[in-house]
């Protein structure tokens, strides 16, 4: 198993997932097309006689197409998640209820929702539920090989500058591009988040192995000092 250091995620909509490698997953809604079929097979089923012998045909095409759109998304997770396990030794990701998340798209005045498009047209539900069960599966695959899942506050990661820590709203020039308004600096808007959600992890930690430090042992080393000053 190679275990490729740590790694900051980016959560979204118009991609699932954005790592602070640059690299990035498709969202869930990809699965539009299998839910076309879906929608069609039940109209074509609400068109036949009920329990008549072609309502019970349509009926079992609706469910062998519910059951696909299901297993191609878990499929996708499974993918998805496995393969950032196995990469990484530690991995960040923003600490959000996952259930406010759609719920708080519209955002805002002072800070327009990055969660718009959740609200209108895909499944917010299945969203949520897309979102949980990543992380679930991360953090219980990330433990299996021995490395870490890191929760860190959202705050300022979508608009802190990487290359000179400006935080602005006015850095995001759009939803998908990062300009920073002090020095230039560019970068899409969701790998700019991810690389901040690293660096948060990477604060988090180091915060944990000071406080270690200053632990019992370090208690006795400064009250030596202070006794013998
Ligand atoms: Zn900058």
């Amino acid at each position: 198993i190679h275990h490729g250091g740590a790694i900051g995620i980016d959560m979204g909509i118009a991609r699932f997932a954005t790592l602070s490698d640059g690299g990035f997953y498709a969202p869930l809604n990809s699965f539009k097309r299998h839910e076309t079929a879906l929608r069609k097979a039940q109209q074509a089923m609400s068109r036949k006689t009920k329990f008549g012998r072609n309502w019970k045909k349509a009926k079992a095409r609706v469910q062998c197409l519910h059951a696909r759109v299901g297993h191609a998304r878990r499929d996708y997770l499974h993918q998805t998640t496995t393969a950032i396990s196995k990469n990484h030794a530690m991995v960040c990701i923003e600490d959000l209820q996952v259930r406010n998340m759609s719920r708080s798209a519209a955002g805002t005045a002072a800070a327009p929702g990055r969660n718009v498009r959740a609200k209108s047209g895909l499944n917010k539900a299945i969203l949520d539920q897309g979102w949980f069960e990543f992380r679930r599966q991360l953090d219980y695959k990330l433990a299996w090989q021995g490395g870490h899942l890191i929760a860190v506050p959202p705050k300022n990661t979508s608009r802190t500058c990487p290359c000179c820590g400006h935080i602005s709203a006015d850095n995001r020039q759009s939803q998908a591009l990062f300009v920073c308004v002090a020095c230039g600096f560019e970068e899409n808007a969701d790998v700019v988040g991810a690389i901040n959600v690293l660096r948060a992890g990477h604060a988090r930690l180091a915060c944990e192995v000071s406080d270690a430090l200053m632990s019992p042992a370090a208690g006795t080393h400064r009250s030596e000092l202070s006794a013998s000053a």
